[in-house]
This record gives structure tokens, C-alpha cells and sequence, in this order.
């Protein structure tokens, strides 16, 4: 990945971190006064993405309880998996199967420490500290290779992760290699900021403005749908698709009135034949 967008990889609490900032988009206590002023500065361009953080989470929540409990599914490699907060993927799955497998990787060095403090005593549930745009370096981890089994099926998550790779590093292309590798009947689910462009002018407006309000943490790109669709190259998408996310099967009617910056993120699932 370009060295100008690449997040941290030491923990240094004079820079911002993306999953620092997104702990404190969450209202969590694992981040720093330069992250809190990043976050202060976003929600000075989004005063609701707060709102889109929460949202994000419950998406998760709702794909990996459908894969586990539905599906059967009982291996995870969660890539970007942020700092371990509330109703993570493996609490979401081990509730249903307290012996499905979740690999986590993450870059920022501060989730790999509080994820294994957190889970010394979970064994199904591993922490891999690398850079998922080098998708061989991730595919080849040890513990990535010990704990997942390639000839079963398995869920790979990216949720929330690239919009956060610049287009000189090809998100969509940097997938081809974990899409190869996955094992028939394996499932892809991602979310990414999305810009309506045409469809609709206010809020591609909002996405231009918002997207340079979250330069002040170095990253956070809008992308077309068909750029994010790219992502899951010829998966089969589960209905209803790609969609807002509060239309991939909601856990009721809505209750009120989505705010702007809650439109401009788009979730799926993708299923390999
Ligand atoms: N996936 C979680 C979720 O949806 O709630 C967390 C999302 S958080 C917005 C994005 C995470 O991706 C951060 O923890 C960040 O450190 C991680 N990340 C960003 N770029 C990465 C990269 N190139 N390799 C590994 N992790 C990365």
C-alpha cells in the first residue's frame, strides 16, 4: 500500500489511528486525545456519523448471526477487524457455535494487544497483526493457515476497511487474490462508503464534502456502486444485493428517519459458487 495512506503500525498516541477514531465514533474508551480531535473535525463535515459507525456494527452482527446460525458457517477471517468492542464477530458466532473459528487481522498493533489481553482464554479465536492489502503475506500467516481450514467453507469480512485504500492501490483487484483463495460455498461481506453520483445530487454533494472532512485522518475514500460491486468480482450476491445498509435485512421496520450520512455506505454479501 502507498507509505502515505498506510495506517499506523506502532502505537503512537501523537497521530491518529483509523481504529482508534472509529472506537471513539462508537463513544469507546480505547483512544487518544488525537484521535478524539480527528473525530471532533469529521463530525464538524458529519455531524450524524456516529450514527453510520453503530449502524455499520449492526450489519455485521446481522450477516455473521445469519451465516452461523443460517448458514452453518463456522470459520471467520475478519480483515480490518478494528478494536475488539461489543457483539465482535467471534461473540456473534460462538453464541450460536461456541467452536466456529474467527481469525482477526488488523494492522494497528493497539487491536492485536487488547484483542489477545481480551481473549487469552478463548482458544478459537486468533489475532493476526498485518497489512490485508498484501493479500499472500495474510493468506500465508500462520495463524491465518493453523486456525482456518481452506477446503471448508469460510466468511471473509471486510466491513468498513476499503474505503479506506486509496485507487492506486486497486481495492477491487487486491480481492482477486482471496477470492481465488476461498473454497466453494464460502462467503464475502463488505461494506464501503458510497457515492450516489448521479442518482442523487444532494447526496453525492454531501459525499464530496464529507469525504474531505475525512482526510483529516488520512483515508476514507467514496466510491461508485459499481467500483464497490467490482469488489466481490463474479461472487453471487445474496438478495437484496448490494444495498444501504439498513435495507440488507433490517431487524424491523424503521423506527425514524435515516440521517444523510447513513446513505452513503453501501453493504452485500457474495457467495462463491
Ligand atoms: N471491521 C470493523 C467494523 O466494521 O466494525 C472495524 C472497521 S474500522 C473503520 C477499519 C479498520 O481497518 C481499522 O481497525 C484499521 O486499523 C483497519 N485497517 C485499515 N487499513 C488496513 C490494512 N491495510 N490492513 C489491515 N487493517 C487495516
Amino acid at each position: 500500500m502507498s507509505e502515505a495512506h498506510l495506517p499506523s503500525t506502532a502505537i503512537d498516541p501523537t497521530k491518529p489511528s483509523i481504529a482508534r477514531v472509529y472506537d471513539a465514533s462508537l463513544g469507546g474508551k480505547d483512544n487518544y486525545e488525537v484521535d478524539r480531535q480527528v473525530w471532533e473535525q469529521i463530525k464538524a463535515a458529519a455531524p450524524n456519523q456516529g450514527a453510520v459507525s453503530q449502524m455499520n456494527r449492526r450489519w455485521l452482527v446481522r450477516v455473521v448471526r445469519y451465516l452461523a446460525e443460517e448458514v452453518g458457517i463456522d470459520q471467520f477471517l475478519d480483515l480490518g477487524s478494528g478494536l475488539p468492542t461489543v457483539e465482535n464477530t467471534h461473540q456473534v458466532a460462538q453464541y450460536h457455535n461456541p467452536e466456529a473459528r474467527v481469525v482477526y487481522v488488523d494492522i494497528d498493533p493497539i487491536c492485536n494487544a487488547h484483542g489477545r489481553a481480551l481473549l487469552e482464554e478463548n482458544e478459537y479465536t486468533h489475532f493476526v497483526e498485518a497489512d490485508f492489502t498484501q493479500p499472500a503475506t495474510v493468506l500465508e500467516a500462520p495463524d491465518v493457515t493453523r486456525w482456518l481450514d481452506f477446503d471448508r467453507p469460510m466468511v471473509l469480512m471486510q466491513c468498513g476497511t476499503l474505503h479506506h485504500v486509496p485507487d492506486e492501490d486497486d481495492p477491487a483487484g487486491l480481492m482477486r487474490p482471496y477470492l481465488d483463495a476461498l473454497p466453494a460455498g464460502s462467503f464475502v461481506a463488505i461494506t464501503h462508503f458510497w457515492d450516489p453520483g448521479e442518482e442523487n445530487a444532494e447526496l453525492h454533494a454531501f459525499a464530496r464534502n464529507l469525504e474531505a472532512g475525512l482526510m483529516h485522518l488520512g483515508s476514507g475514500w467514496f466510491r461508485h456502486r459499481s467500483e464497490i460491486a467490482a469488489m466481490f468480482g463474479d461472487l453471487e450476491m445474496l438478495p437484496p444485493g448490494l444495498t444501504e445498509l439498513e435495507e440488507w435485512w433490517p431487524a424491523g421496520p424503521p423506527a425514524r428517519e435515516l440521517h444523510p450520512e447513513q446513505h452513503l455506505i453501501l453493504g452485500g454479501v457474495g457467495r462463491k459458487r
